[in-house]
């Protein structure tokens, strides 16, 4: 009888799409014995070890389709070494908030200083909140569109950028854009603008992004849109790359690297 009953639990266990309570069933039992469970507290226990599971799986196969190059943390950020980035402005980024509302995040600096580093960390902080994401760089991401367009699938590509509620694209101007692959990139913004959230790195400041693009009058129609909704971070500071290196006198810092003539 007992075995009739645990046979039919498991069955709707399975066609209720709870595996992992399925699984731990048994331990659930008898915990509640042990633990003399009230029945509210056994139904707790049940739902949360499903609901746990499921999150964990979420933010597992967000992460894989996120395609970040390394994983990288808040925690494992040292706010102390780089005091001009506004750590209460990346503390409210972090609650998703910004992607919610459609709003963008440019980070802004010279090489070194954490762009990428905090770009993975604030996407990753996202996964776990629940937010699509999906990580690229500018070289990538232009050179994708630009494929597209030639095979006759420029659409499909625009979609499939279109779709992530992040999109984070590393690392733009390190590049110089021929008009064609600036209006590609534009048409991406254009796409997403008021609809979804762009995380933009550059080492480059925003006033001289129309030579990068070689066209300022797409350069200002595109900045238009990023800048509309959207939170700056510009951190000026030594790289951290070379911070042992600095630290044994190999490296000047970066005020005299700077002073170049
Ligand atoms: P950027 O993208 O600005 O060129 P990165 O984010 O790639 O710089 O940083 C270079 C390396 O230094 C990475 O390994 C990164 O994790 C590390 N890094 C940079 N800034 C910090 C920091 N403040 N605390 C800890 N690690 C840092
Ligand atoms: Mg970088």
């Amino acid at each position: 009888m007992t075995q009739l009953m645990n046979d039919r639990v498991q069955e709707r266990l399975v066609r209720l799409r709870m595996p992992h309570v399925a699984l731990r069933l048994d331990a659930l039992l008898s915990d509640a014995a042990r633990h003399d469970w009230t029945f509210l507290e056994f139904m707790d226990h049940v739902l949360a070890e499903e609901t746990d599971a499921k999150q964990r799986k979420r933010v597992t196969m967000g992460m894989q389709i996120a395609h970040f190059p390394g994983v990288k943390t808040m925690d494992g950020f040292d706010f102390d070494f780089q005091p001009t980035v506004d750590a209460t402005l990346l503390r409210e980024l972090s609650t998703g908030r910004f992607v919610a509302n459609h709003e963008n995040v440019l980070m802004l600096g010279p090489p070194g200083v954490g762009k990428t580093h905090l770009a993975v960390a604030l996407g990753r902080a996202m996964v776990e909140v629940g937010h699509s994401v999906l990580f690229t760089t500018a070289t990538a991401l232009v050179g994708a569109l630009a494929k597209a367009e030639s095979n006759g699938q420029l659409a499909e590509k625009l979609a499939f950028y279109r779709k992530p509620k992040l999109l984070i694209i590393d690392e733009l101007g390190y590049l110089t854009f021929e008009k064609r692959t600036a209006h590609l990139l534009f048409q991406l913004v254009d796409r997403r603008y008021e609809s979804g959230s762009l995380l933009v790195t550059s080492n480059l400041a925003v006033t001289q992004w129309g030579r990068m693009f070689s066209d300022e009058v797409t350069a200002a129609a595109m900045l238009d849109r990023l800048l509309h909704h959207s939170y700056i971070l510009n951190i000026k500071g030594d790289s951290y790359r070379l911070k042992n290196k600095r630290k044994a006198g190999a490296v000047a810092p970066a005020s005299v690297l700077n002073q170049a003539p």
